[in-house]
């Protein structure tokens, strides 16, 4: 069992085009997880919680446009953003969730802070009023909506048709974090603006606890993918379950869900890490945008499969 904190992070799954995968597409991509691991780093190698460090990690990701979280966010079927995001402590399976945000900054905070209260999951402009409530920074729904989202969703707009946000080359995911913090506790939070002309009001898996993310004492799971599949068969969950009722390792467990997701034809893909330290970074689309850091070591990023790239 290591004592050493362990943090991940993923920036979604999909298709980026090639272009992007070599320098200096690809740069900012492994920055931005680099920054986000070292935001969470530094809150574990303190001592702090793994909630707290997920949550840090995510608000990176969430202030990055390139990532469909956040300012960024995918585009619904009328143009708008709508945001999701939520988190679970492992420790007290204390959750917090969002549906369908539209001027929280940083949907992770809201779903934080609803953790400390009794209810787990709040909706729309209910959410929004809470945060405020609360004091958390507010913005105009604008502030979400970046010209590159507007470019990708007039590819699709007034058809039928959507897609995972980064499966047209443009841009890259949802985001997530898993931590496992010096006292061996877990957390994992998700936060996402869901599928590029998704119906408005559409939910996929992010914000369903069990679905898109999970924490117990055993282990913490944030995916990413095609969330109507995820949440058909509350894919972090049933890895939980694999982990701790047969007893697989993180990477066996994760790898057998995730062929059920793709029998459901559900593309994507999850970070996962288990109580003795142990992190599976499964997908089944050609790339997830991904990292990891353990104790003070350096960020390490990975887009392709089998990499794995130190930013020093
Ligand atoms: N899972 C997200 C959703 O379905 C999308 C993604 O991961 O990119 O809303």
């Amino acid at each position: 069992v290591s004592e050493r904190p362990l943090l991940a992070v993923h920036g979604g799954a999909g298709d980026l085009a090639s272009h992007r995968l070599r320098h200096p597409g690809r740069q900012p991509y492994e920055q931005a997880l680099a920054r986000a691991l070292r935001a969470g780093q530094s809150i574990l190698i303190r001592g702090g919680n793994a909630v707290r460090a997920v949550t840090a990690a995510v608000t990176v990701l969430e202030d990055d446009e390139l990532f469909n979280a956040g300012r960024g966010a995918a585009l619904c079927a009328d143009g708008s953003a709508e945001l999701c995001a939520s988190v679970m402590s492992g420790r007290t399976l204390r959750v917090g969730a969002m549906v369908g945000l539209k001027r929280v900054k940083n949907p992770v905070l809201g779903a934080a802070l609803l953790m400390r209260h009794a209810h787990g999951l709040l909706y729309g402009g209910h959410g929004d009023d809470y945060a405020a409530q609360a004091g958390l920074e507010m913005v105009s729904p604008d502030y979400f909506v970046t010209r590159m989202r507007v470019l990708q969703w007039r590819k699709l707009r007034g058809s039928r048709r959507i897609a995972l946000d980064h499966s047209d080359g443009m841009s890259q995911g949802t985001v997530g974090a898993v931590a496992r913090d010096r006292r061996g506790y877990l957390a994992a939070a998700t936060s996402t603006g869901g599928l590029v002309n998704q119906l408005p009001g559409r939910v996929g898996d992010t914000p369903v606890i069990g679905a898109g993310t999970w924490a117990d004492r055993n282990c913490a799971i944030s995916a990413t993918g095609k969330g109507d599949a995820f949440a058909r068969i509350a894919f972090a969950r049933r890895v939980a379950d694999m982990i701790e009722l047969l007893g697989l390792p993180p990477e066996q467990a994760s790898g057998r869900v995730l062929a059920e997701v793709a029998q459901v034809k559900g593309r994507g893909g999850c970070i996962a890490v288990d109580a003795t330290g142990r992190l599976s970074t499964p997908f089944n689309t050609k790339q997830m945008l991904r990292g990891w850091v353990v104790g003070r070591g350096n960020p390490v990023v990975a887009i392709l499969p089998g990499e794995s790239v130190e930013v020093v």
